[in-house]
């Protein structure tokens, strides 16, 4: 099941906390939402689960829309809202069959349905304890297996990770991957490692708007523009930095600092310098020692789009 995001609006008052976005995620596809505090992650989020009317636009899940079917959307998704608000005094498993019951589900289904959620979040041992009595890491897996009690094609998961310790987060991060193997999955974070764990692709949201959207090594690349190369030649003479900048591929070249012999290349766009700089050298009787690829980071990407 697909969700399609089409020129949804949220205004509250003067502000437009989500401003005319608009994104497809396709059936099966594990899709990072990411964006710094305020960025309008949840209220995205609420909208599409229908929790949320917006100021303009639609969401559709395929034929399904938020305007005109909310009921018909709501059976197909499942929502882990930010915070994760549960009944603390209510037991587990009596908290499951709860959210099953509002979820209209079949009463002979609900006892089985129950086992299977039990053991896909890895509940087993903690399952007659009242949620109040669970860890933070246990909570967030009741949350998760809430969200998925009726089967739903589409999860919509807002900060599946906040508050976890190291451990549980790669438990959850586990648990996320192996659903997103038959489920449509949008989840929400503002930590960029995260999302670059389990998700296929990013979409970046800033104050309302995307401003990016790929898989992480395309962000990368985009970023990137111009070749960037750190290279190491010995030379008897000191011509290197001159010669290099002759080549046509080369916009820039600058000493390393403190590093005899090292220069950092930078290329015009659309071109590389490995080839050339490698057949100056060859030709030239120089010793190439060295020639790396300087990465642009993900973090780098991420904090020129939202800053
Ligand atoms: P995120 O989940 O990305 O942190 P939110 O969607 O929660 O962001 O919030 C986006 C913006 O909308 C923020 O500036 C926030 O203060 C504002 N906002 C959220 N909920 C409300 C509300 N109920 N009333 C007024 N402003 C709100
Ligand atoms: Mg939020």
């Amino acid at each position: 099941m697909s969700i399609i995001v089409e020129n949804l609006t949220k205004a509250y008052g003067p502000q437009k906390a989500v401003n005319n976005i608009s994104f497809e995620i396709k059936t099966g596809e594990v899709v990072g939402f990411l964006g710094p505090n305020g960025a309008g992650k949840s209220t995205t989020m609420k909208m599409i689960c229908c929790y949320m009317t917006p100021t303009n636009g639609d969401v559709k899940l395929d034929q399904y829309s938020i305007l005109s079917e909310p009921e018909e959307i709501k059976k197909r998704i499942g929502y882990l809202p930010e915070n994760n608000p549960l009944y603390t005094d209510m037991p587990i498993i009596e908290y499951l069959r709860f959210t099953a019951e509002i979820q209209g589900m079949e009463k002979s289904r609900i006892s089985e349905r129950i086992h299977e959620m039990v053991e896909l979040c890895g509940l087993d041992v903690e399952k007659h304890k009242k949620i109040g009595e669970l860890s933070k890491g246990y909570r967030q897996r009741v949350g998760l297996a809430q969200a998925m009690i009726h089967d739903p094609e589409v999860l919509i998961l807002d900060e599946p990770t906040t508050g976890l310790d190291p451990n549980q987060i790669i438990e959850i991060r586990k648990l996320i991957k192996k659903l997103g193997k038959e489920k449509t999955v949008l989840l929400s974070s503002h930590i960029l490692s995260e999302v670059e764990a389990t998700c296929d692709r990013i979409l970046i949201i800033n104050k309302g708007r995307i401003v990016a959207d790929g898989t992480s090594s395309t962000l990368r690349q985009q970023a990137q523009g111009q070749e960037l190369l750190t290279v190491q030649i010995e030379a008897a003479n000191g011509e290197v930095q001159k010669e290099l900048l002759k080549l046509a591929s080369v916009a820039t070249v600058e000493p390393v600092e403190d590093k005899d012999g090292f220069f950092r290349v930078q290329s015009k766009p659309d071109s590389s310098s490995r080839k050339p700089v490698f057949d100056l050298c060859v030709k030239k009787k120089w010793y190439l020692t060295e020639m790396t690829g300087i990465e642009t980071r993900l973090e780098d990407v991420f904090r020129e789009l939202t800053n």
